[in-house]
């Protein structure tokens, strides 16, 4: 049996630099499901702000070199959205030159996981090549706000977990109106609320709507505008439901997730995420504090058993 590990540059489209406003950037990873997040950078004011590292190393590398394609400038700043590996291992390729930014929570849930964590991860997803891994946390914390320029430009970092985990920041840049969204967004790919609250997304979703957004960098998938809040919206709301029904009837989150029809839904990638999804609505359903800490070895351990105990389709 081979263990040849299978790259996007095999089997998927090489990632794409896409200029959403004068200087901001978006660094889109194709197809955007499992570990294929979307890193950012602004360049403007004669230095580089990034937002979000990669998954591994080697692409984290490529992301470095992306920049450096776009910019001489050197990157001074890093912003975690969010403290999920495929955003955060690629921070130590940062780390000599540049300040790391995340929510307080950001930083303790990396400090709090990082002994063994790489070894999990290649557990969890065993065909990546992950590289030579160094878990690094953010060396500057915030707590509801965080106000920062890049030259002129303002950059809003606003705390609005607990959503898809309980560190969640976006970026909002009000002058172009422009959201980077971590993981609070995922376009054309299933939202993932295990780690956090479904009921504190939608709050969080709500919060973001009364900003003026014209242009979206989502944690995973297309730039969009938005509309994709709804999207998100919607499917929250349909795990809700769906949720309410199957713990009224005494079915658990795995047979409930078999019965379910995802309708639109099920055209989005990693569809098994249904799995932890409900697990986290049966955690609020039970009266569980939004974000509390529940049995994520079952949950994982189902998500495998819904996809026919095939590992999690990873591409990293
Ligand atoms: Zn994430």
């Amino acid at each position: 049996m081979s263990t040849e590990h299978i790259s996007n540059t095999d089997v998927l489209p090489a990632p794409e630099i896409v200029e959403v406003s004068d200087g901001i950037f978006a660094y889109i990873q194709h197809d955007g499901s499992w570990c294929l997040n979307n890193p950012a950078f602004i360049d403007i004011g004669g230095q580089v702000i990034a937002i979000d590292a990669c998954a591994t190393e080697r692409r984290t590398r490529l992301f470095r070199e992306a920049i450096a394609q776009i910019s001489r400038n050197p990157v001074r700043t890093l912003i975690n959205t969010h403290a999920h590996l495929d955003h955060t291992f690629g921070n130590y390729l940062f780390a000599e030159d540049a300040v790391i930014v995340g929510h307080r929570n950001c930083r303790d849930e990396i400090v709090r996981d990082a002994p063994g964590l790489p070894e999990r991860a290649k557990g969890m997803f065993p065909s990546v090549d992950w590289g030579e891994i160094e878990v690094v946390a953010p060396n500057l914390t915030f707590d509801d706000t965080l106000t920062l320029y890049a030259g002129d430009l303002e950059l809003q970092l606003i705390y609005v977990s607990p959503a898809h985990t309980n560190t969640d920041a976006v970026v909002w840049i009000p002058e172009r109106q422009v959201l980077i969204a971590g993981d609070i967004i995922f376009n054309q790919g299933t939202p993932f609320a295990l780690m956090g609250s479904v009921a504190g997304w939608l709050t969080a979703l709500d919060r973001l709507r009364e900003l003026p957004i014209a242009t979206v960098i989502p944690g995973h998938g297309p730039v969009t505008d938005a509309s994709v809040l709804d999207d998100v919206g919607d499917y929250l709301q349909f795990v809700q439901q769906s949720a309410q029904v199957a713990y009224d009837g005494g079915v658990d989150p795995l047979d409930a997730a078999r019965d379910l029809d995802l309708g639109r839904f099920g055209e989005w990638t990693d569809t098994e995420r249904i799995v932890g999804n409900l697990h986290r609505a049966y955690s609020e359903l039970r009266g569980e504090p939004l974000g509390a800490e529940i049995d994520m070895a079952s949950a994982f351990g189902q998500m495998l058993e819904y996809n026919g105990n095939q590992p999690l389709r990873c591409l990293a």
